[in-house]
């Protein structure tokens, strides 16, 4: 595909910007300087007014199609063109964008920006491609008697009258640049190097809750400072929670925003809470050198970024709250999620060839590019050792800052410090999709023989990884497919495994049975064997099991009603040691267990105990036990569904991210059809649920079977406007969540008639492609499997 710099290399902007909230405009003019390769350049600019281009001083002619700026007959050497233009602020997301927020009875707008991947070309024209770096020097003008505060990647460097004039940057990629304009508070604190840290929130949250993501944010600063050896490049580090973002966060140089539920604490935050808190900012902070300092070359390379930034968040982490024994939760869930995608036909590879934006937005498939891509980075730092891996990494930012970079040039780098090749070993398990599924065929799998796994089907002979030793450890990207002998001796060694090693158990296991490679019903003995397991992250699998089983039978079913039956049994006698209620000497592992026993404990019905939570019940969440506030809210609904009304007007005032979504997140489990009409009402009720979380009440009113069908349904007849109000990454999850979730003919039936007619669509085809083969393999295995299942369960109740 054509790329503009190849036409024009642009060397600095001079971007000055009149922002308009209240009129909802943006005008500005662009001077850039740099040099040209051609008599034909062009600059990407997406729904932008272009009013004057001058080129060295002299007016020229300009066209503007297909979303670019087009100037001919220019010279081929350096050049200084001006561009003014004018636009407008839109209100979905991407671009320069508006976000509110209402506060003392009315309403603040915030203008702020996203321009990962491709969007900064909505708010000036640019050569908006990662390998364009240049200096900006920004100054943004404001409405004359605005009181609003105003960000930017660098410091202010002056102020005049209502221009705010920021400090050149150094040399960037367009979709890291940033601002925020608008109302905020928040507080500063210096790291123990020196950098100083400000993260801020909207006046209607509570001033204390950024405490926690400043702790966070300085101390991943001086661990990266110390670790990568290089210091944090920039003179300051601002965060901003904002009250309207699509992602999770977004890791703009020195001006990081984010979801105010990823980086708010409140005082009544639960430990989960805390924990995801803590890696998504130090996720967004390794960006800083990994991403921001050094960038990928194009995006088929965006792996580079952020299968780096999802592994490093949790040796920070680590690192910072070893308490929090964050490295299980990059095995239960990022490994989890990744082996499970990542076996599914269709599915992409981590490197991924990209041509048009539109493929860009499919790339951010979590699993693969985020969880996959960082596991496998773990795969390599684990055969190196942290401190040769720390020493290639160290050389590889000294080289490349303020450049770009390629797959190859990490591993160019790593590997004088690493005693194999990484660039042969990670070629194979980065450039394809799969993974093998492991077969010994000697003792310890001295010798050992593999095909790749898929959920999808049988598995596929002839595709080999290079794999250095079978480790039974959680750290090789594969499973390993036990004889029944080999893993019931494992099974009686349980308790001398070491953790990674359970959980590597539980996985795989779990997964072979989704394949058909062994029997379903086999998983009912199994669970039982963990009755009286401590590690929280062993129930957390113990859980994934149970799921499994869940998928074989109707909502309601007899046979539905037994596997209840059996998980109570199961988690009876834990759940009575731990108590449902936190208890003062309580440490992180147990209130961990006690999360996911009550997880279980709500799937099973457990009538007597949602009794006891719902005594605990208080109109004012800041009485409620946290850690537990999420079951006391769902056994209360489920006695009483008439409080739904109180939840969703709680949902509406409240403020604290993590306390309002628990309320919504209660209210669309309600089986009663009167109330959950009520919930149902607000899917595309802007007013009430935002649009950056309508995917989540999408999809959680899905999973309630009382309301699966019409919301499907609702889907169908919203499209246009989910289309419009979300940005091109949530609309991949439409097809990718509801066939996780689809299980019966009638089911399969309404995707294929929804989605069929729109795979060619570039934004969702693999999504639906995807969804389709997973949908009939569920189905196949639900037919071949529900009786046995249903046959052995019977036998333990
Ligand atoms: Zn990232």
């Amino acid at each position: 595909m054509e790329r503009f710099l190849d036409y024009f290399v642009p060397e600095k902007y001079v971007l000055d910007l009149s922002i308009d909230k209240n009129r909802k405009t943006i005008k500005g003019k662009v001077k850039v300087f740099g040099k040209s390769k051609n008599d034909r350049i062009c600059f990407h600019a997406v729904d932008l007014s272009i009013d004057k281009v001058l080129v060295n001083g002299e007016k020229v002619d300009f066209k503007t199609e297909s979303n670019a700026l087009t100037i001919t007959n220019v010279s081929k050497n350096d050049l200084e063109v001006e561009i003014e233009y004018h636009g407008n602020l839109n209100e979905n997301m991407e671009g320069a964008y508006l976000s509110t927020y209402e506060y003392e009875g009315h309403t603040e707008t915030i203008v702020t920006t996203q321009f990962e991947s491709h969007y900064a070309r909505e708010a000036f024209p640019c050569i908006d491609e990662p390998a364009a770096k240049a200096i900006f020097e920004v100054s943004i003008t404001v409405p004359e008697g605005s009181e609003d505060l105003i960000l930017g990647n660098m410091p202010v460097k002056s102020v005049v009258k209502n221009t705010t004039i920021f400090e050149p940057t150094p040399r960037m990629s367009t979709y890291l640049l940033a601002w925020v304009i608008g109302k905020f508070h928040g507080k500063t604190i210096k790291n123990s190097h020196g950098v100083e840290i400000t993260t801020y929130t909207a006046l209607n949250q509570d001033l204390d809750s950024v405490d926690f993501a400043n702790e966070i944010a300085a101390k991943s600063l001086e661990f990266y400072d110390d670790n990568f050896r290089i210091p944090y490049p920039l003179a300051k580090l601002d965060q901003v929670a904002l009250p309207d973002f699509e992602a999770g966060a977004m890791e703009n140089w020195g001006l990081v925003t984010y979801r105010e539920s990823m980086l708010l604490v409140g005082k009544s935050a639960t430990l989960g809470a805390k924990k995801s808190v803590a890696v998504t900012v130090a996720h967004e902070l390794s960006h800083q050198w990994f991403g921001d300092l050094v960038t990928m070359n194009w995006w088929d390379d965006l792996w580079l970024n952020e299968s780096f930034a999802s592994v490093m968040e949790y040796y920070a982490v680590e690192h910072i709250h070893p308490e929090f024994n964050i490295f299980e939760s990059f095995f239960t869930s990022d490994c989890y999620s990744a082996l499970l995608r990542d076996a599914h036909l269709g599915v992409q590879s981590v490197h991924q060839d990209v041509k048009t934006p539109e493929e860009i937005s499919t790339l951010f498939d979590s699993a693969i590019v985020y969880a996959k891509g960082a596991r496998l980075l773990l795969m390599v730092i684990r055969l190196m050792g942290w401190n040769n891996f720390c020493n290639g990494i160290s050389e590889y930012f000294e080289k490349f800052k303020y450049k770009n970079t390629i797959g190859d040039d990490l591993w160019d780098a790593l590997a004088p410090h690493a005693t194999f090749n990484p660039k042969e070993l990670m070629h194979s398990f980065i450039d394809k999709p799969g993974y093998p599924v492991i077969k010994n065929e000697s003792k310890n799998f001295e010798e050992f023989s593999q095909k790749r796994f898929i959920l999808d089907g049988k598995p596929i002979d002839g595709e080999t990884w290079p794999i250095p030793e079978v480790a039974e450890d959680m750290s090789g990207h594969y499973i390993l497919n036990l004889s029944d002998d080999e893993f019931k001796k494992r099974l009686d060694n349980f308790d001398r495994l070491n953790l990674e090693e359970k959980l590597r158990l539980l996985i795989d296991r779990n997964l072979i049975t989704q394949s058909g490679l062994a029997s379903a019903a086999s998983l009912v003995p199994l669970a039982l064997e963990f009755k009286n397991e401590d590690a929280p992250a062993v129930w957390n699998k113990v859980s994934a099991l149970i799921g499994n089983l869940k998928t074989y039978f109707d909502s309601d079913s007899s046979e539905e009603k037994m596997l209840k039956k059996y998980t109570l049994n199961l988690i009876d006698k834990k759940l009575k040691e731990v108590g449902i209620q936190t208890r003062e000497n309580d440490n992180e592992d147990t209130i961990r267990l006690r999360a996911n026993l009550m997880g279980l404990d709500y799937f099973a019905e457990d009538v007597e105990r949602f009794r006891d939570l719902a005594e605990m019940y208080n109109s004012d969440p800041e009485k409620m036990d946290p850690e537990i506030r999420e079951d006391i809210l769902n056994a209360k609904a489920y006695l009483e569904p008439e409080i739904i009304e109180e939840y969703l007007e709680k949902y509406k005032t409240i403020s604290d991210p993590d306390i309002k979504f628990d309320y919504l997140a209660s209210a669309t489990l309600v089986r009663d059809e009167k109330q959950l009409e009520k919930v149902f009402m607000l899917l595309g009720n802007f007013e009430v649920v935002k649009p950056q979380d309508q995917l989540y009440l999408f999809i959680y009113l899905y999973r309630n079977p009382k309301s699966k069908v019409r919301t499907f349904e609702w889907m169908t007849n919203n499209w246009g406007l989910i289309k419009e109000s979300g940005g091109e990454k949530t609309l991949n999850d439409y097809p990718m969540l509801t066939a996780r979730l689809a299980r019966t003919e009638e089911e399969l039936e309404a995707y294929v008639n929804f989605f069929g007619p729109m795979r060619d669509d570039p934004v969702v085809s693999r999504a639906i492609m995807m969804g389709e083969n997973e949908i009939r393999a569920r189905i196949k295995m639900i037919k071949k499997y529900r009786e046995a299942v249903a046959n052995e369960l019977r036998k333990y109740i």
